[in-house]
Parts: C-alpha cells; sequence; structure tokens
C-alpha cells in the first residue's frame, strides 16, 4: 500500500491491451480494486452485466447523468461510457487505492475535477502492433475497427498530457509497472 492511495486512470487506444493488462495484474492480485463502467455498449462473448460493465439502454444512461451518478462520461466509436461515483468516493474515503479504465475524454474530466489524480497512457510498441491488435481481436466489424483507429490516432497524439507512459511490450511488464504505480507492490 501507498501512502496516500489514490485515483489512478489508465488511458489508452482501443486495442493497445488495457483490459489484458488488468486482468493479468488482477490475476495476481485480486485486491486491486478496477471501477466497473455503465456503458450503452452491447455486451462482447462473454462479457459479463456488472463484472465487466454495467451494460444499460440510452434512457438509463440519461437517468445515470441526470442524478448526477456519473464522475464522468462519454461518448467513444459511438457508444456512451460513464465511471459511477458512488463507488469510487466511498473507496478514496477509506483511502483504498482506486483504479480506472477510461478513454482520454474521461481522463481529461479526472484531472479537471481530481487534479491529483495520476494519469497513465498505455502506448503501443508501434501503430501496425496496434492495428495488429485490435483487427486480430477479432470482436468488431471492420467499419468499428476503423472508427476505433481514427480515435486512436487523436489519443496518441494526447499522450504527453499523461502523468506517465507505459508501452506495451511485455503484458507481464507492464502488469508489473501499473502495480508499482498503484502503490500495491
Ligand atoms: P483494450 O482493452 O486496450 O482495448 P485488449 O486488452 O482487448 O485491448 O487487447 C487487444 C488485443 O491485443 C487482444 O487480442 C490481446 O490479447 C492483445 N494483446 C494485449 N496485450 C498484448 C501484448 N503485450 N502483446 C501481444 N498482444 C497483446
Ligand atoms: P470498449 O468498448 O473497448 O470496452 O471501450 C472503449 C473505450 O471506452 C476504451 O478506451 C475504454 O477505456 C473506454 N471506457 C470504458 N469505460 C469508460 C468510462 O467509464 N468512461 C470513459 N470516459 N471511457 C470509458
Amino acid at each position: 500500500m501507498s501512502e496516500r492511495p489514490r485515483l489512478t486512470v489508465l488511458s489508452g487506444p482501443s486495442g493497445v491491451g488495457k483490459s489484458t493488462v488488468v486482468a493479468h495484474m488482477r490475476q495476481q492480485h485480486p485486491e486491486v480494486w478496477l471501477s466497473v463502467s455503465a456503458t450503452t455498449r452491447r455486451p462482447r462473448p462473454g462479457e459479463q452485466d456488472g463484472v465487466h460493465y454495467h451494460f444499460v439502454d440510452h434512457d438509463e444512461f440519461d437517468k445515470l447523468v441526470a442524478n448526477g451518478e456519473l464522475l464522468e462520461s462519454a461518448v467513444f466509436a459511438g457508444n456512451r461510457y460513464g465511471t459511477p461515483r458512488a463507488a469510487v468516493e466511498q473507496r478514496l474515503e477509506r483511502g483504498e487505492p482506486v483504479l480506472l479504465e477510461i478513454d482520454l475524454q474521461g481522463a481529461r474530466q479526472v484531472r479537471q475535477s481530481m487534479p491529483e489524480a495520476q494519469l497513465v497512457f498505455l502506448a503501443p510498441p508501434s501503430w501496425e502492433e496496434l492495428v495488429r491488435r485490435l483487427t486480430g481481436r477479432g470482436t468488431e466489424p471492420q467499419e468499428v475497427i476503423d472508427e476505433r483507429l481514427a480515435a486512436a490516432r487523436v489519443e496518441l497524439a494526447a499522450e504527453p498530457e499523461f502523468d506517465t507512459t507505459l508501452v506495451n511490450t511485455s503484458v507481464e511488464q507492464v502488469a508489473a509497472e501499473l502495480l508499482t504505480l498503484l502503490g500495491v507492490v
């Protein structure tokens, strides 16, 4: 545990390996708490409601926004995503570290509302490798891949806004670096 647990944001282009790195890290350290976002995106095969996301429709998402229940929210590649506020605040009040895996727009909102947050950018070893990973995942049709790659160009250009950059060459190594940044090891 670090002396001052705080909120850590992990961002990076779609397909860079954020979920893979976080899953690897939590396999070894299940105590690392990751916020479960709300989204209007449809579940991918294997994704469970309440575990990977809270899958909601547009009306439910509107209500979360209207009631001030989201810490931040964004539209990404045609779907809406947001971080439920209450669970994050409870953990920070208890002095426990919090990890958010969110996009660039969300990271910027967190920087505004919580300047003490640490912002970590996960970068691909190369553009070609990012394309390979996003395509190889096989979870999206080509037009969605193209939309996500267009967003990736914007996200990669924003890397200097982050406090730390980790290059995802080795999942094991990045997971270890992230654990250190979180103050868990
Ligand atoms: P994100 O959560 O950032 O959208 P994923 O975790 O879904 O990305 O990873 C996208 C694809 O890249 C997956 O097929 C995953 O297995 C693969 N991947 C992740 N990290 C690496 C890595 N270091 N080397 C090779 N492939 C990787
Ligand atoms: P995916 O659809 O691949 O799960 O996620 C698409 C993008 O949305 C990724 O960059 C992911 O980090 C981001 N994302 C997931 N949850 C949230 C959230 O609660 N807020 C924001 N702003 N982005 C999110």
